[in-house]
């Protein structure tokens, strides 16, 4: 199918260009990945279309061949056929959008966008050292923990703030200019070749890419900040939370080096397989076995829930395989409802039987085949009499 860029960025065929860029300012603040932790992968593909679509817009001579061919026209002017980071060609957009956007701070979700476009020198570069890095862990829970909801507490390692400095890295708090690279972080030299100019930029290795050097080192971090640690952290997991759900907690990760901005904790949900129960979504299922009279002639039995037991009233000729519904008795949804418990009977008959219970069924069964010889008469003389 052919690619409608402008669809993609939802402006129209006549739309200027401060419309193409606002749009995609628009667009790429939607769906950038830490806006969408529920499916990074998905909004860095969408991402990687609108910047696409942005790509050939924002261009007079692309745009009109675009306009002209179709996408035909515009496929030689990608390096693989393809659009690729690579061939973006609006970095000053994008860092503007989103250092406007996220207040300077530049986000593990950004860096890679950053790091598939530039390649290995953007993810040495100052940005990245200075947020602390996110962390992941897993939390095993239980169906009855989920089901009010529940705090646990998690063990882990992490890049926690220094306390002998403070995190600031330094015994007497201060931090000087990098004389190296003059507080910007990169080194960058300019290589003259002929006409052409050859820019490299380093991360300053005296500095480590901060700009800033410590005054003064704090013994206990060696001047970093921050030291690793084993520490407890409370969850809060919410009334019915999902099986491989994952929940942030902020500043949770490592903390950012002399005092930057630490990281998030990332932690998957994993509800233990229950002995009773099973779930499906909000609702809970599980089997109760009744005797064959039971469910003849109906009864009165005791069912546990994840709440204790209740009464579940089994109607007269309940069939085996019957579901059994007790409304409110499952798991809570984020819409506010209750899910229900689902029971299913299952009639069980009795392998060993003795004498008397014997000559009762055989008595039962002589009834039996008299109520259907009286009914097959009826039916025959329904059918042949006429
Ligand atoms: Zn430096
Ligand atoms: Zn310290």
């Amino acid at each position: 199918m052919a690619k409608d860029y402008y669809d993609k960025l939802g402006v129209s065929k006549d739309a200027s260009k401060d419309e193409i860029k606002k749009a995609y300012r628009k667009k790429a603040k939607k769906y950038h990945p830490d806006k969408n932790p529920d499916n990074p992968d998905e909004a860095r593909e969408k991402f990687k279309e609108i910047s696409e679509a942005y790509e050939v817009l924002a261009d007079e001579d692309k745009r009109q061949r675009y306009d002209r061919y179709g996408e035909a026209g515009v496929k030689d002017q990608f390096s693989h056929g393809d659009f690729t980071w690579q061939d973006f060609s609006h970095r000053e957009d994008l860092e503007d959008i989103f250092s406007d956007f996220f207040g300077g701070r530049r986000s593990g979700g950004f860096e890679d966008i950053f790091s598939d476009f530039f390649g290995r020198r953007r993810s040495t570069s100052r940005a990245r050292q200075r947020r602390g890095s996110d962390l992941r862990a897993t939390m095993e829970v239980t169906l009855e923990e989920i089901h009010d909801g529940t705090e646990k507490t998690i063990k882990l390692n992490r890049k926690a703030p220094c306390d002998a400095c403070g995190g600031s890295g330094s015994t007497s708090g201060g931090t000087k200019r990098c004389p190296e690279c003059d507080g910007r972080g990169e080194v960058r030299q300019v290589q003259r070749r002929g006409i052409q100019q050859l820019i490299t930029v380093t991360s300053c290795s005296k500095c480590g890419g901060t700009g800033e050097i410590v005054e003064n080192p704090c013994d206990k971090c060696d001047g970093k900040g921050r030291v690793q640690k084993r520490e407890t952290i409370n969850i809060k997991v919410p009334p019915g939370a999902e099986d491989g759900s994952r929940l942030r907690v902020p500043g949770k990760g490592d903390a950012g080096p002399r005092g930057a901005t630490p990281g998030d904790l990332y932690i998957l949900i994993r509800v233990k397989p229950h002995e009773i129960f099973q779930r499906r979504g909000p609702h809970l299922f599980m089997d109760v076995p009744i005797s064959m009279t039971q469910a003849a002639l109906g009864d009165e039995i005791k069912v546990p829930t994840l709440k204790g037991n209740v009464k579940l009233n089994i109607p007269k000729g309940t069939q085996h395989g019957t579901n059994l519904r007790i409304g409110g008795k499952g798991l809570p949804t984020r819409h506010g409802t209750q899910g229900d418990q689902i029971v299913q009977v299952k009639v069980k008959i009795p392998e060993k039987l003795n004498q008397e219970q014997k000559e009762l069924l055989k008595e039962f069964e002589e009834i039996e085949k008299k109520k259907e010889k009286g009914l097959f008469d009826r039916i025959k003389d329904k059918w042949y009499s006429d």
